[in-house]
């Protein structure tokens, strides 16, 4: 059996022939940077989002680094977050010398538990980052309205939740600020790196567009200091070749997410639940199991591409371990990263591989007993 988590291999075999044809266009023309060939995908973007302003940027770390400095946030500043998420998230807020807050996540959307969000909050609390994790939209309502009762800004992590909905709305659309990733493997994924910054506000997005392009107003007119974080064109043509392609793989998406429900909840094996209106991309589709460990390594053996994200919380990794004070508990999180397994998922999985993880899954998986 060879069952990749994501199947890129298959999709290029779709794409190939527009994409090879966008790039060479962009090799014909010998323009790289920025220019004509990356305004044609934010502004697609943007309309497929239904979002006022997109700025293509190098990549979704440096994407909530922008957000964060775009509004000064800075030393001192503390921005709350979850420790339950892929490591760039509590790294933008470091790169700032901002301080990460950490919150634990609600035990059946795996996503920030606004519950526990106003607990957290302190005079020197800024921001909050919530992190729409494998697609799943958070609890936005209540996290909104939390933050804006103390004034607090919020930069939504949508690196894996392109497309996704919330209350019929798709993520970004009305988001002060949401940020994106095109890494290889997202339900968007460039051939490279290579992200982008939604916002409403017009000031902030002028803001945002100059960080990343070295504080520039001109060629050589510097108006602050800003760094280099641009989008490059080969990424551009490769996504504008792709976005079209983006909403039926997520449909599918979709179907292979029930196709496995439908397998393993009658099983007692628990999976993502949506908050209140909420739509995942599916970008990953994980699953809790008890005897988690094994259950991965005999499904790597025998060729099915099954992993864990994450293994270990951000609050426990070396890097960050000694910022992270004594009195931290986070025991949902750190029971999620005992549990969780993501099986194959993506636009080019066929029913009849799903089948074949589900059988063999559950030929070795125990669901946890409580
Ligand atoms: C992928 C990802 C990022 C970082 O994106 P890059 O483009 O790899 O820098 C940030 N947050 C989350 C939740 C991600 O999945």
């Amino acid at each position: 059996m060879s069952i990749p988590l994501v199947n890129l291999k298959r999709q290029y075999a779709e794409i190939q022939e527009p994409v090879r044809r966008a790039i060479d266009r962009v090799l014909d023309n010998q323009a790289f940077i920025q220019g004509p060939v990356v305004a044609e995908f934010t502004e697609a973007y943007r309309v497929a989002l239904g979002a006022r302003h997109v700025i293509g940027c190098s990549n979704g770390t440096a994407a909530i680094e922008i957000a964060l400095r775009a509004y000064g946030i800075g030393a001192g500043d503390e921005v709350i977050t979850v420790s339950h998420t892929f490591f760039a998230t509590v790294e933008a807020i470091l790169n700032v010398n901002a301080v990460p807050v950490y919150v634990d996540v609600d035990p059946d959307t795996y996503n920030l538990n606004p519950a526990m969000l106003e607990a957290a909050i302190t005079p020197r609390t800024r921001a909050v980052i919530p992190v729409h994790l494998y697609g799943m939209p958070c609890d936005m309502d209540a996290i909104r309205s939390i933050a804006a009762r103390h004034s607090l800004v919020v930069i939504e992590d949508a690196a894996q939740a392109h497309l996704a909905k919330y209350k019929g709305r798709i993520v970004g659309s009305d988001s002060d600020v949401a940020t994106f990733s095109f890494y290889p493997g997202k339900n968007l994924g460039a051939y490279g790196d290579s992200g982008a910054i939604v916002c409403r506000d017009d000031a902030l997005a002028e803001r945002m567009k100059r960080l990343c392009d070295h504080g520039r107003s001109g060629k050589y007119t510097h108006d602050m200091v800003g760094s280099n974080h641009r989008m490059d064109a080969l990424q551009a043509a490769v996504l504008t070749t792709k976005l079209p392609y983006l909403e039926r793989w997520n449909d599918r998406r979709k179907e292979v997410a029930k196709r496995y429900q439908a397998a393993l909840e009658p099983r007692g094996f628990r999976s993502q639940s949506a908050p209140e209106g909420g739509e995942s991309s599916y970008h990953l589709f994980v699953v809790q199991v008890a005897n988690r460990d094994e259950t991965l390594a005999r499904l790597n053996g025998n060729g099915i591409g099954a992993g864990i994200h994450y293994p270990v919380p951000v609050h426990r990794q070396k890097a960050v371990e000694s910022l992270v004070p004594a009195s931290l508990d986070l025991p949902v999180t750190d029971a999620l990263a005992r549990r969780i397994i993501s099986l194959p998922i993506c636009g080019s999985i066929s029913d009849d591989e799903v089948d074949q993880v589900c059988k063999f899954f559950l030929s070795v998986a125990k669901p946890p007993n409580d």
